[in-house]
């Protein structure tokens, strides 16, 4: 009999956090290629609900080593899920990327995105090719429009299309979509064929919660929630750190695992430092129960009326 090492890796704790399986649309979780709990895109793929970002790196020459390593203690602890953009370190964060995943590709999901720019017909085949160039790879598995620009966003889902097309990419999104983007981009042709949109969402952040998050969840797109740390603001909250404490966690795991509770969220923290990485992956494991949400949302309290989505 063929035993899996996925299957070896894979703790009960991890088929359980973060997994709510109430809702008909986010099925059981189911353990994959990737050995952290996943959640399912509309195609029905598996991710993993817990990744890498790399807004910042690449800016710096002599931090480019240290990046990487940090990507690569990332993958080695099961965090195979990697956002990345044309734009980060202006592509450098791409070849960063390729850097870290090495010969390790096909355990990947990797994440880029398109200048609003570049998001013509023609212009995002042309900045996908320029990407798979820098990421070393003949496919990337989730392709999306950065934010909206003057570009119609039915060229810019016709470029995607041929993209798909010819098998450069796999799936494609959006970010920093807000409800109305997303009703817009429902009533394309091709239109709800949508993967993911990608948000500014954290505990301070939580504007989304009015009208985009129960619209994305009714018709099973899952939400990619990045700065979930708020960009390293968030753990210096008092309040999160009295939760913190009780739990014996760091106020960014708490931060962490109050968006990895939520069903169809996929949190993408980027973290340079050996401890930021091992810890944010930890946060994994880390239960609130309903008295610490509570709490949180007494500290953070969740929109009171319609509020436009909050984006860096
Ligand atoms: P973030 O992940 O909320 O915060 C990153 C900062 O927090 C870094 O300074 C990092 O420090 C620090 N940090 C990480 N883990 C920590 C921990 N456990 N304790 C304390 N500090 C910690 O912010 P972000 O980089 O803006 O967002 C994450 C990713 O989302 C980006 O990298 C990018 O891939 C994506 N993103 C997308 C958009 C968009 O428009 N689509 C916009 C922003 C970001 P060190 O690096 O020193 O470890």
């Amino acid at each position: 009999m063929t035993i899996f090492p996925v299957v070896l890796l894979c703790r009960p704790a991890d088929i359980i956090v973060g997994l709510d399986t109430a809702g008909a649309r986010w099925p059981n979780a189911r353990m994959t290629k990737h050995t952290l709990p996943t959640t399912k895109l509309p195609s029905g793929e598996a991710v993993p609900i817990l990744g890498q970002g790399t807004w910042r790196m690449g800016e710096s020459r002599a931090r480019r080593r240290e990046e990487a390593d940090a990507l690569r203690l990332g993958i080695e602890l099961g965090l195979t899920l990697i956002d990345t953009a044309e734009m980060y370190g202006d592509g450098i964060a791409e070849e960063i990327v390729a850097e870290a995943v090495g010969g390790r590709r096909d355990e990947m999901f990797i994440v880029s995105k398109v200048y609003p720019q570049n998001a013509s017909r023609d212009g995002a085949v042309a900045a996908c090719e320029r990407s798979l160039k820098r990421l070393k790879t003949d496919r990337i598995d989730l392709y999306l429009l950065h934010w909206r620009g003057s570009v119609p966003l039915a060229e810019t889902v016709a470029g995607f299309t041929d993209l798909a097309r010819a098998g450069k990419i796999r799936h494609w999104g959006v970010s920093n979509f807000d409800s109305g983007d997303m009703k817009e981009l429902a009533g394309l042709a091709d239109g709800m064929k949508v993967a993911t949109n990608q948000i500014l969402y954290n505990l301070d952040r939580r504007n989304a919660e009015w009208e985009l998050l129960p619209w994305t969840h009714q018709h099973g797109i899952p939400i990619m929630a990045y700065s979930p740390v708020d960009q390293g603001r968030l753990p210096k909250q008092a309040a999160l750190k009295v939760v913190a404490k009780r739990l014996g966690a760091t106020p960014a795991q708490v931060a962490l695992a109050w968006l990895l509770r939520q069903k169809g969220m996929i949190v993408i923290p980027k973290a340079v430092k050996p401890e930021h990485v091992r810890e944010n992956r930890a946060a994994l494991d880390l239960h609130l129960s309903a008295a610490d949400l509570a709490e949180l949302d007494r500290a953070f309290p969740p929109p009171r009326r319609a509020a436009a989505l909050d984006m860096l």
